[in-house]
């Protein structure tokens, strides 16, 4: 009788899960992938999806195709996980389990800050970024605002990539003399855990490219024509991109698995939680960097290899073996910097102190970053 493992979320850590575990294991496992929606939306692709050079439909796949790979999708919202019962609470039906693989994300809250939801658009969201796109490609003169209110805790260089693809954006259209562009971020400096020197790169690129940034300064409210600060003051503008405020998502609360901030609490090397046969990977999981204490940076990259250490040691174990594989902390990424050159980032966030580089842009690591697109979107549906 094969094992049921349920992966909560078809994000990109599930996807992963799932694909990896039943690879691995075969006729051993009934994987099974639960998520809300029917539909993945790749994110790394959202800079280009807001100026244009990806269609929704792109970077879209439907999870159902996981069956053709011999893995379940089952569309639902799941309301509780009984880790006792060993089974997931759905709107339609319980969902019971042997292994529970939980990657549910973050979750966003415009509406923690008055008028975002109204007059701002959350780029960090698939459907608020298709319409934001409509507005720029219509966008004759002004000013655009991107506003980072909180920690951005997933992926901290995405503001940075938005502003500069809409720099590319408009100088390529002849606009740019009539097009300003500013972000204001509550962070002290660009990217801040990654370090001054960092920072500064981010910073001094931003100057090169005419974007004005205003660091350490908190946005409170949206009003249709200016930013609201905390300390009373109004930032004007004719479109404002946001990225909401992040937070864990409920769902790990209801497993009583939770840190006080309510990410799910793990074994860094393992991602087991205290409750054996239950893992929590990607944005979800609440690991700290060993140097600071600080929460790591949340990225898809840490997310896969966190689903493969978690399913090639499920697999094992139901060959009755034991765990050999262990999670490092390590990544690679690109980050856009437009016109057709991106940046290449090294993480090794465990280390003690962490090491963050921000390489020189090149085309190479731009056609590195679409090369990885069009693999991940292939190789996993
Ligand atoms: C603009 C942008 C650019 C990025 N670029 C990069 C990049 O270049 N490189 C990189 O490494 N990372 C990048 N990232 C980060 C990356 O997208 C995330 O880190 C990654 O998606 C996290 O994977 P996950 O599985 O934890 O969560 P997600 O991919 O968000 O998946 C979570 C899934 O769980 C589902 N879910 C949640 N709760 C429930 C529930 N109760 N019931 C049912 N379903 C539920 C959701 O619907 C969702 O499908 C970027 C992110 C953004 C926003």
């Amino acid at each position: 009788m094969p094992k049921t493992v349920l992966i909560l979320g078809g994000g990109m850590g599930g996807v992963v899960a799932a694909n990896v575990l039943k690879r691995a294991a075969g006729a051993d496992v009934h994987v099974v992938v639960v998520d809300r929606n029917e539909e993945y939306h790749f994110a790394g692709m959202y800079p280009m999806l807001l100026i244009g050079e990806r269609n929704p439909r792109r970077i879209t796949r439907r999870l159902s195709h996981l069956a053709r790979k011999g893995i379940e999708f089952v569309r639902a919202d799941v309301r509780e996980i009984d880790t006792a019962k060993r089974l997931l609470v759905t709107g339609k039906r319980e969902l019971t389990y042997d292994y529970l693989v939980m990657s549910p994300g973050v979750e966003f809250h415009p509406e923690e800050i008055q008028g975002f939801s109204e007059c701002a658009f959350n780029v960090y969201a698939f459907e608020d970024v298709v319409r934001a796109a409509s507005r720029v490609a219509l966008f004759k003169q002004g000013q655009i605002v991107l506003f980072v209110p909180g920690p951005c805790l997933r992926f901290p260089p995405g503001p940075y990539e938005f502003i500069l693809q809409l720099d590319q954006f408009f100088r390529q259209k002849g606009m740019r003399d009539r097009v300003s562009l500013s972000l204001v971020t509550v962070e002290q400096r660009p990217i801040p855990h990654a370090g001054q020197a960092v920072g500064q790169s981010v910073e001094r690129m931003l100057h090169q490219r005419g974007i004005q940034i205003h660091t350490g300064i908190r946005v409170v409210k949206v009003e249709p024509e200016a930013l609201v600060t905390e300390d009373g003051g109004r930032i004007s503008g004719d479109l404002f991109l946001g990225i909401a405020p992040q937070r864990a998502p409920s769902i790990i609360r209801s497993t009583g698995l939770e840190d006080a901030d309510g990410w799910a609490k793990v074994d860094p090397s393992t991602l087991e939680t205290a409750c054996p046969g239950v893992y929590a990977i990607g944005d979800a999981a609440g690991i700290r960097m060993p140097a600071s204490g600080e929460y790591a940076p949340k990225a898809g990259i840490f997310a896969h290899y966190q689903a493969e250490v978690v399913t090639r040691n499920i697999a094992r174990q139901l060959r009755g073996k034991g765990r050999s594989f262990l999670y490092t902390g390590k990544g690679a990424l690109m980050v856009f910097s437009g016109y057709g050159t991106a940046r290449y980032s090294s993480i090794r966030y465990f280390q003690n102190p962490p090491l963050f580089t921000l390489l020189r842009p090149t085309r190479a690591a731009y056609w590195t970053k679409l090369a990885f697109e069009k693999y991940w979107l292939s190789r996993w549906f």
